[in-house]
């Protein structure tokens, strides 16, 4: 089998895994994380931003958006979201770009 089909399904699954910790949000929820992050570290996979900002920079916690983890957009010049973890206070910027609304439409969760 070629490399590009066994990284779509691991996406794939990467996708189903993370979509059913997210929506049903139960005491499997952990566990769910816990395999999407085996496979996405397996197969080198870049996930989709939707799913990036579920993972905290420093301290790599799963973090629910409004639960665990705050995004607000910043009020300087540079348009940006800031991303905060409750878990460890981390702050991250996502810089997102001027003018161009395809972009901006592939970035939303
Ligand atoms: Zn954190």
């Amino acid at each position: 089998m070629k490399k590009s089909i066994i990284k779509q399904m691991a996406l794939q699954r990467v996708r189903i895994l993370i979509d059913s910790a997210l929506y049903n949000n139960d005491e499997f929820a952990q566990n769910h994380i816990k395999i999407a992050r085996k496979i996405i570290s397996k197969y080198k996979l870049k996930i989709p931003f939707g799913y990036k900002i579920l993972f905290c920079k420093n301290c790599k916690k799963y973090i629910v958006p409004g639960q665990d983890s705050s995004i607000r957009i910043g009020r300087s010049n540079t348009k940006a979201l800031r991303i905060t973890c409750k878990f460890c206070g981390h702050t991250y910027r996502k810089l997102l770009e001027k003018n161009t609304r395809r972009s901006n439409s592939k970035n939303k969760v």
